[in-house]
């Protein structure tokens, strides 16, 4: 009798055995349909087997069969096995995490094409149009060649846009059968001259056969994109597959017309959250059977099955955001060091502040390092300067230095960017009288009070309450905001520079759909203009008429419980600095601090990130923390803090394992959060695979355990927030 061995989608660390008669052919990486616990689901076919330690009367036979050939070949499987074991997480939720929507629930693999967009004659003519935006929309067909539709939506074009241009017969939908481009000769775009340090890096990954990685440290601006792209050439001139990953912001429609104008003609595929079930699958598809050559995606596609993959960049590798932070917390950059290895191709990190983690391995050698030190087309370096609110009478939250700098600018025609990590009037309410402050009832945080809205919310649960008139403990009046957030500072600097345009940029200015489109417009049209926003507002976005950056809350990055605090303040304060002083002339970069002196800060400020960071890997060296050492933490919480307290204490082992520290249970960073009590144990090693054997252990034991069902747990390797 043959047996199937397959994965399901539930939280168990193990596969299920059936059996199948032999006229149904079910095969390894197929899909077929099972009954498990008294549920008709898809399962993936793991192994074929002639034995079974299943008892005969236990086991039940196969449904049906759903795919008659494979949709993961062996070494995907291995791949998925692999961020299974890394991770933690149930084999069977890993793959069903790692295929697109449309296959989990057992649709068919091949679905119909969907059609591109394409000028028509009257369209290639056109240059004038009342609408704007059916304008842009011609433009980039012209420019950047045809899109599908899901092309054009990640790009902020709307489907009335792209149908009222299909009315007036501008464009049309062509079907097209997939051209073989690997046969064709590539074209190229324009492209500049390298110059000498992005010469050399090329080389250098050029010259590379097989698995490698490279760190490409550049500063802002430096060129590191120009040196993907030429890096790129050489892998789809031999017709071989390429990834680029980009944080979730990365996908802009620069990045996506710079990759298309340089190669036109080449299928790109465009990857991220925002795609429908079929959309994906069109994609997943593509890339399998190399009908695309580049895919440019967010983190997932990090799991998209390529053909023949032969390099992958992962591009501004210190990004959060290619960290999972539910379900499967994996990691892409770092799974992505597995499929490079698994390939046998290059990988390349680019970024102006590595990731320690990352610069530790580059300075040890196992990435080779690759610097780009100038800026590609201007050669000043941003100006620092340390402002001492200690003593400081402040207007607004500003010192008069930062206000008079603004001025400054404004005068000059020039924009200001004003950066506060934090949205909302004012972070809480507080009573004058008696000192009782707006908290979140389900939360351990204060709710943020929006004046706008005339409501308190909960940035962490959503939960909103109405701002009372009066001190709910003793019936004060006097109650007011404290503390500063973005909706205030717009409304005290448009009261301070009356005929000035302001544009804010958080999430709460941005909600409407298109509105981060249009104001991201207002600023390109250049002129005097004061930006105010969250760090939505410091990643990737090209301003080249921002001369001025004043960062606000650094202090807050200095003093905190996490490790990694330091390392993202200077991260971020890099980040916002090199959107200043990009169109020549050097910037001026204004940090308000209580802590002037910080030797951290001071290295930054004097040094430079780069400076920065190596000095602070010697500090993580000292106090033994990562990337020195290697850490999980498991997490809990439940409504009873009690019942965590005691499932997390049981699982600290009354003799110590060798090689491993715990630490905890302690209270999570925010110990209520929608009413829940969320605890955690950290679990530390020296060695990687020391804290892997543990965790497996571990695993088993937390599955047989008592109250594992009662308390909602995960363990996360390699955790970003502690
Ligand atoms: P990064 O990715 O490091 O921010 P980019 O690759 O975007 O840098 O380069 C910044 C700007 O400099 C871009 O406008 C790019 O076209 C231009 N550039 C890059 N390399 C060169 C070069 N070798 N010669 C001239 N311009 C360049
Ligand atoms: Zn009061
Ligand atoms: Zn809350």
């Amino acid at each position: 009798m043959p047996f199937a061995a397959v994965a399901i989608k539930v939280p168990l660390h193990k596969t299920f055995d059936y059996t199948y008669q032999p006229s149904m052919t079910p095969c390894v990486g197929g899909r077929v349909w099972v009954k498990f616990a008294n549920r008709r689901c898809v399962a993936v076919v793991t192994e074929l087997k002639t034995h079974s330690d299943v008892p005969e009367n236990k086991i039940k036979p196969l449904e049906s069969v759903i795919d008659s050939t494979p949709i993961l070949d062996s070494a995907h499987l291995s791949f998925l096995l692999f961020a299974s074991q890394y991770y933690c997480y149930p084999f069977g939720e890993t793959i069903f995490t790692a295929l697109p929507g449309a296959l989990r629930d057992g649709q068919n693999v091949d679905k119909t094409q969907l059609p591109f967009l394409t000028l028509t004659d009257a369209g290639r003519e056109t240059t004038q149009l009342r609408a704007k935006k059916q304008l842009a929309l011609l433009e980039q067909l012209r420019s950047a060649g045809d899109a599908t539709h899901s092309e054009l939506k990640t790009l902020g074009f709307t489907q009335a846009q792209i149908k009222g241009l299909q009315e007036k017969k501008l464009i049309c939908e062509e079907l097209r059968p997939d051209t073989s481009w690997q046969n064709q000769p590539l074209s190229i775009g324009t492209k500049p001259t390298l110059n000498e340090e992005q010469a050399t890096a090329c080389s250098a990954v050029n010259h590379t056969d097989g698995f490698r990685t490279f760190l490409i440290e550049g500063i802002t601006g430096s060129g590191k994109t120009e040196v993907y792209l030429q890096c790129l050439e050489k892998v789809l001139k031999a017709g071989k597959q390429a990834l680029v990953l980009v944080p979730e912001i990365g996908l802009t429609p620069q990045t996506v017309n710079r990759f298309k104008r340089r190669f036109p003609g080449l299928p790109i595929d465009l990857w991220h959250s925002n795609l429908t079930d079929n959309e994906r699958l069109h994609t997943w598809r593509r890339a399998q059977q190399a009908t695309t050559a580049l895919v440019i995606g967010t983190r997932s596609s990090i799991f998209l099955p390529f053909k023949s993959l032969a390099m992958i960049i992962v591009d501004e590798e210190h990004d959060h955001s290619f960290k999972q932070q539910d379900s499967l917390r994996y990691h892409a950059r770092d799974l992505a060091a597995y499929r490079a290895h698994q390939a046998q191709c290059s990988l390349l990190l680019g970024t102006a502040t590595p990731a320690l983690e990352t610069l530790k391995k580059a300075l040890d050698n196992k990435f080779q390092l690759l610097t780009l030190s100038k800026r590609a087309q201007t050669s000043q370096d941003n100006q620092f300067l340390l402002v001492d609110m200690k003593a400081q009478q402040t207007q607004g939250g500003f010192a008069s230095t930062s206000l008079k700098a603004i001025e400054r600018t404004l005068a000059m025609g020039k924009q200001a960017m004003i950066f506060l990590n934090r949205r909302g009037f004012a972070p809480t309410l507080i009573c004058h009288e008696c000192a009782w402050i707006s908290d979140c009832q389900h939360c351990s945080t204060s709710a943020t009070y929006h004046k706008s809205m005339q409501r308190l919310v909960c940035h962490h649960c959503g939960e909103q309450q109405f701002v009372p008139h009066q001190c709910p403990d003793c019936g004060s009046t006097q109650i007011m905001p404290t503390g500063l957030g973005t909706e205030q500072l717009e409304e005290f600097i448009s009261a301070q520079f009356e005929d000035i345009p302001i544009c804010r940029i958080d999430r709460d200015s941005t909600r409407r759909k298109g509105s981060l489109e249009s104001a991201l417009e207002q600023i390109h049209q250049g002129g005097a203009q004061v930006l105010i926003g969250t760090q939505m507002l410091a990643k990737g976005h090209h301003f080249p008429d921002v001369a001025l950056v004043v960062i606000l809350d650094v202090d807050s990055g200095l003093y905190s419980s996490d490790f990694r605090a330091t390392e993202h303040m200077a991260q971020l304060i890099t980040q916002v600095a090199g959107r200043a002083g990009r169109s020549g002339e050097p910037g001026t970069v204004i940090l308000q601090t209580h802590f002037p002196e910080h030797p951290l800060l001071q290295d930054l400020v004097n040094n430079g990130y780069q400076d920065f960071a190596r000095y602070a890997l010697t500090e993580r060296q000292e106090t033994m923390l990562p990337p020195y050492t290697h850490l999980a933490l498991v997490r809990a919480e439940a409504t009873s803090a009690h019942l965590v307290m005691t499932f997390l204490s049981d699982l600290v082992p009354a003799q110590p394992f060798s090689g491993i520290q715990l630490l905890g249970p302690i209270p999570a960073p925010m110990e209520r959060l929608a009413g829940k009590y969320r605890y955690q144990l950290h679990i530390q090693a020296t060695q990687r695979n020391v804290l892997h054997q543990y965790l497996m252990q571990l695993k088993e034991y937390i599955s047989s355990h008592k109250l594992a069902t009662r308390v909602r747990w995960n363990i996360d390797v390699d955790p970003m927030d502690t």
